[in-house]
């Protein structure tokens, strides 16, 4: 048999990516980044779908990506609103890095009381927006999860209880209350999903959406759950009874005003 003498090169496309500085709430420059995205998707959600992506660009090599694009019928709805799919795609990545501020908090307060008996806590990866100028597209680049993938919160705050996951299950809605004790019972972390503890597609619940303090960003409006919120926030409310992972960083904790 004939040898070709060729190998076959991967497809490279080059995408804009930008991070989003969560402590100075400002998005830094875009640079171009060449990624070879398999072209069969792994995964697909209701809005989005999900293919894995790898680069030898100094900034991301040596990690597995995931590029999330857009479902057509997605992209309808976005369209449909007010919104541009860069304003949204832009939301999606400052809610996902507001919320890993907000589990890389509650570590750092477990870990200053030395709350032994909490022992492993959340955290989310890596997270930049992109832009797939060849075809327009806005995506996002996340770091790939490897594992089982699993819901622990609903986006409208109802919590999925596996009996085999009882203490994840039991820190999500930890992180719940916590998120919403620490913004003074303005934000609650819904859509508490992924693999064990390591999490990702976070959605944030907001009791009104143009209050204005810290964690309201440059863009207004910043939150994707519409009409959820309140009702995501009433579910907590209603049916949250505090856990010992609650009481151990809580202490102190009292319902604030609705
Ligand atoms: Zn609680």
């Amino acid at each position: 048999m004939l040898k070709l003498g060729k190998t076959i090169q991967d497809t490279k496309t080059v995408v804009e990516i930008m991070f989003f500085d969560i402590d100075g709430l400002t998005w830094c420059a875009p640079h171009k980044v060449e990624f070879v995205i398999e072209k069969s998707m792994f995964a697909s959600g209701g809005f989005r779908k999900a293919y894995k992506a790898k680069s030898e660009h100094t900034d991301v090599k040596n990690k597995i990506w995931v590029v999330k694009k857009y479902l057509q019928n997605s992209l309808d709805i976005i369209n449909a609103t007010e919104q541009s799919t860069e304003q949204h795609t832009r939301k999606i990545v400052q809610t996902h890095m507001l919320v890993r501020n907000m589990a890389a908090k509650l570590d750092q307060e477990i870990q200053e009381k030395s709350i032994q008996e909490y022992g492993e806590t959340f955290h989310y990866k890596q997270i930049y927006l992109g832009h797939i100028k060849s075809t327009n597209e806005m995506i996002t680049v996340e770091e790939y999860i490897s594992g089982q993938f699993k819901k622990y919160v609903n986006n409208d705050g109802q919590c999925l209880n596996f009996n085999d996951d009882m203490p994840i299950c039991q820190k999500a809605e930890s992180f719940m209350h916590h998120s919403y004790e620490r913004s003074n019972c303005e934000l609650l972390v819904v859509d508490i999903q992924g693999c064990e503890y390591c999490l990702c597609d976070p959605e944030i619940a907001s009791k009104s959406l143009d209050y204005d303090n810290e964690y309201l960003f440059t863009t207004g409006n910043l939150f994707t759950t519409g009409n959820l919120s309140s009702t995501a926030i009433e579910n907590f409310r209603e049916s949250h009874e505090c856990n010992k992972y609650c009481r151990g960083v809580h202490n102190d904790f009292v319902w604030g005003g609705v």
